[in-house]
């Protein structure tokens, strides 16, 4: 039987185009840095990207067909920011998803943020004073200072450069942080101050 349009459109949807800096570096690993098929045609026309690799698959216009990118590279460098955005999942995983008093490796669901001074304390929601908890842990020391309950962390929070993340993402197995990645827009939200 033969797809009908719908379906050959929703499988094109599984061939996302990963992005490459004009260094051929990726733009972005968490999340990893991918198009849709549609926004990658529309910049091979516009000529910013040159297609690095390419589907097997053929997409076909009145005029032209073309295989389909897998990987794109900008033509043009954007600068990397040397640090990374304040987001709940670069704080998981600056902390390995491991919770910093019990030292447990959790999946990102059965991990909360606490504030090491806490806020009733006059603690702020920065790099330096969040970390990542087991609810468990969080519920034990409540609004105590690490002093005031012995949990001290494991590791003194501190905001961590691009290359830690990096670091820090490839002591995961492949495809385990993008798939644990499924709320993309609730893990990229930058935290509150
Ligand atoms: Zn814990």
């Amino acid at each position: 039987m033969r797809a009908g349009p719908e379906q050959r459109l929703a499988h094109l949807d599984s061939c996302p185009a990963l992005v490459l800096n004009a260094d051929y570096q990726p733009l972005s690993y968490f999340p990893l840095s991918l198009w849709g098929w549609q926004e990658t045609v529309k910049a091979i026309f516009l000529d910013r990207v040159a297609t690095v690799s390419h589907y097997d698959r053929e997409i076909r216009s009145p005029n032209s067909r073309f295989r389909l990118p897998s990987v794109v590279a900008l033509k043009q460098y954007v600068p990397q920011s040397h640090f990374p955005p304040f987001t709940r999942f670069n704080v998981f995983l600056r902390d390995r998803f491991t919770c910093q008093y019990c030292g447990s490796r959790r999946r990102a669901e059965e991990l909360t943020f606490d504030h090491v001074v806490p806020r009733s304390r006059g603690g702020i929601t920065t790099w330096s004073n969040i970390l990542t908890a087991c609810t468990r842990c969080n519920l034990t020391k409540g609004s105590r200072l690490p002093r005031e309950c012995a949990m001290t962390p494991l590791k003194t929070p501190r905001r961590p450069n691009s290359h830690e993340l990096q670091r820090a993402g490839r002591s995961f197995p492949p495809n385990y942080l993008h798939e644990s990645w499924r709320d993309f827009l609730y893990w990229d939200t930058e935290l509150e101050p």
